[in-house]
């Protein structure tokens, strides 16, 4: 319990995790409710003061999450994350379900709440520009495994591994001009329940090597405090 009052969660699609049958204040209150002892009108003050600091409303609580746009109902599963004063909020994609221009707004506002609480993030996703934009370190990972670490700005500018750069250069580029690495993945992900032996990359990889069909690479660092799981490094 004190594991979960301190590690939070934020989901994907906030169509699907808010009950549709709830209340935002008693969504936002619920993990008061099991986490704390805090008195009733106690509860409705830190529901009140937490969807402050999502930008919304406090008169907001007595309605239900259809009344809301997909941001806003976004921000209030922020809100019911923070109420407990978490230390650490997981947040699963929490912005690949919106509409661009919403995307910003939320990225903002949780790089906001993370200076003025301390909170940290996981943040999880697939799309390269928000993981860059919002994260201090960044993990990849193909088909289950960790295959490269760093600090962010490091891993962008000087990615080690072939898959990794296979993602930037997919990737949009942010000017027309600018150069990127010719990359070009063939083939399928294989089952993530049924991977290849040795690298699990090596069926796509195009760097691949004989050994890279028997053993596993193990995460080394390559350089100071930038790690990649390949036997090209
Ligand atoms: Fe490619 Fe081999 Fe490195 Fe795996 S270990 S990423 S197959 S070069």
């Amino acid at each position: 319990k004190d594991y979960r009052k301190s590690v939070q969660a934020v989901f994907q699609d906030p169509f699907s995790s808010l009950s549709p049958r709830m209340r935002v204040g008693d969504i936002i209150a619920e993990p008061l409710e099991v986490h704390t002892k805090l008195s009733k009108a106690d509860i409705k003050t830190r529901v009140g003061e937490v969807l402050e600091l999502v930008g919304l409303q406090p008169d907001v609580a007595p309605l239900f999450p259809h009344e809301f746009s997909g941001g806003q109902r976004q921000r209030i599963a922020i809100a019911r994350a923070l109420a407990t004063e978490a230390q650490l909020i997981v947040l699963d994609e929490p912005v690949s379900a919106l509409d661009v221009s919403i995307r910003a707004h939320i990225l903002t506002l949780l790089e906001r709440l993370q200076r003025d609480l301390g909170v940290s993030y996981l943040f999880i996703g697939h799309d390269l520009a928000a993981v860059a934009h919002i994260s201090h370190r960044i993990a990849v990972m193909y088909l289950g495994k960790i295959v490269e670490v760093a600090e962010s700005m490091e891993l962008c500018n000087n990615p080690k591994h072939p898959y990794t750069r296979a993602l930037f250069a997919a990737s949009l580029p942010s000017h027309p001009d600018e150069e990127k690495e010719e990359l070009v993945l063939s083939g399928a992900v294989p089952s993530a329940l049924n991977p290849p032996p040795g690298c699990r990359f090596h069926t796509r990889c195009p760097c691949v090597m004989p050994i890279c069909s028997e053993e596993l690479p193990e995460l080394k660092e390559v350089e100071p405090d930038h790690w990649a799981a390949c036997f090209l490094h």
